[in-house]
């Protein structure tokens, strides 16, 4: 937890509009998570926050990565390269795996030197891999219910359960090598039968595929979704864990390599974003507070992720609802309209913790604001 008057001198030292990475948060989320689920292997989704120094902390712990685009792999490779000495030929997909289950030709042309390890979940896609990455491992995604869930991810991927031995046998027939299965059961869920749901739905397939002769498959990978604790309503990830762990448990033999794919989990409550006050007004009777981070830039996730952030000032005080809106000409630029805030000045200091998932990764360069520049502490 960063400390206020922290945060205060990090401003004073660097500027705002300013992205705070706490490492010593992000290794506390990876041994959480490794605590509560130790037959789960996490590769860190790469998209919810690529800062380089990010990867390199989570690899340091022992996490894998998953990335979707070559940018992300060459993040990844970039910074775990010193281990290959230490390894076998093929270390590097027990330390990525590309999770976009649509890629583009010249992507499959690039991971196929290394052997990689994609998903996939259509027979177009078996085709284009057989074609431009024959040397490609392959895990079918597969479709689950995201009942609830903040953000849902499977109307655009996951091949229906009921196919799902076909596109198996579909991708054996054409000489590829199908591992296993994955699925997402939707980001930020707090709905946790999505993923007693999935697991079980996942089981049959591999029974299934088993009666019909395919005998290969070994790794689960179950995904991202896993909640952060943005209030007091998520429950605690243990209670999550449990669940998880007494299905895997009942339904996968010990040989069966269990992978997750927790992007929010580990870096969400990993960083803190710190603006300022630039602009005050009353309208409609309401208090209006113009900062200098907004929609295009660290808050993306109001637009993009579905998601609130409360913002705090580090300045004390009686409070009252604000609005309160980010630097740009758009009036889509609103990062909240019921903000408790006390009355601030320009140049007043406000933070929002919590925000390290989807945030500043989403940033953009909108009517000449770049984003937020990125500081990090407690790194080793
Ligand atoms: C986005 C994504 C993740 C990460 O999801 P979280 O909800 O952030 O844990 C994992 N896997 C895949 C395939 C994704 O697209």
């Amino acid at each position: 937890m960063i400390r206020k008057s922290t945060l205060k001198k990090l401003a004073k030292e660097h500027g705002t509009p300013l992205f705070v990475v706490d490492h010593e948060q992000l290794r506390r989320n990876y041994a959480e998570f490794k605590k509560y689920l130790p037959r789960v292997q996490a590769y860190y989704a790469v998209k919810a926050n690529a800062l380089p120094e990010i990867v390199k902390t989570l690899f340091d712990v022992g996490a894998s990565f998953d990335v979707a685009s070559m940018p992300e792999f060459r993040i990844v490779h970039e910074n775990i390269k010193h281990m290959r000495d230490r390894d076998r030929q093929d270390w590097i997909w027990d330390k990525i795996i590309y999770a976009n289950p649509i890629k583009a030709t010249e992507t499959l042309e690039e991971l196929d030197p290394y052997k990689p390890l994609v998903t996939y979940d259509n027979y177009e896609e078996i085709k284009k891999i057989k074609k431009h990455a024959p040397h490609a491992g392959l895990a079918l995604r597969i479709k689950v219910p995201n009942t609830g869930a903040m953000v849902e991810l499977s109307s655009k991927f996951g091949a229906p359960p009921g196919e799902a031995v076909d596109l198996i046998l579909a991708a054996e027939e054409a000489g590829l090598m199908v591992e296993g299965l994955s699925f997402h059961v939707g980001s930020q869920t707090t709905n946790f039968e999505n993923y007693v749901q999935a697991i079980n739905l996942a089981a049959n397939i591999f029974k299934e595929a088993d009666e019909r002769g395919y005998k290969r498959m070994f790794l689960l990978d179950i995904g991202g979704g896993f909640p952060a604790p943005y209030d007091a309503n998520v429950q605690p990830f243990r209670v999550l864990a449990k669940k998880i762990n007494a299905e895997l448990t009942r339904l996968f033999p010990r040989e069966i390599q269990i992978l997750a794919e927790p992007g929010r989990f580990l870096v969400a409550t990993a960083c803190t974003l710190v603006a300022k006050v630039i602009g005050k007004a009353d309208r409609d009777g309401k208090r209006c507070y113009y900062i200098n981070d907004g929609v295009y830039h660290t808050f993306s996730g109001v637009i993009f992720d579905h998601c609130k952030y409360r913002l705090k000032a580090l300045k004390e005080g009686p409070t009252r609802i604000c609005a309160v809106f980010g630097p740009t000409c758009d009036a889509l630029d609103t990062v909240s309209l019921a903000e408790e805030l006390p009355d601030l000045d320009l140049d007043d200091l406000v933070y929002s913790k919590n925000i390290g998932a989807y945030s500043h990764a989403s940033s953009t360069y909108f009517n000449g604001f770049p984003p937020a520049q990125v500081v990090h502490v407690n790194q080793t």
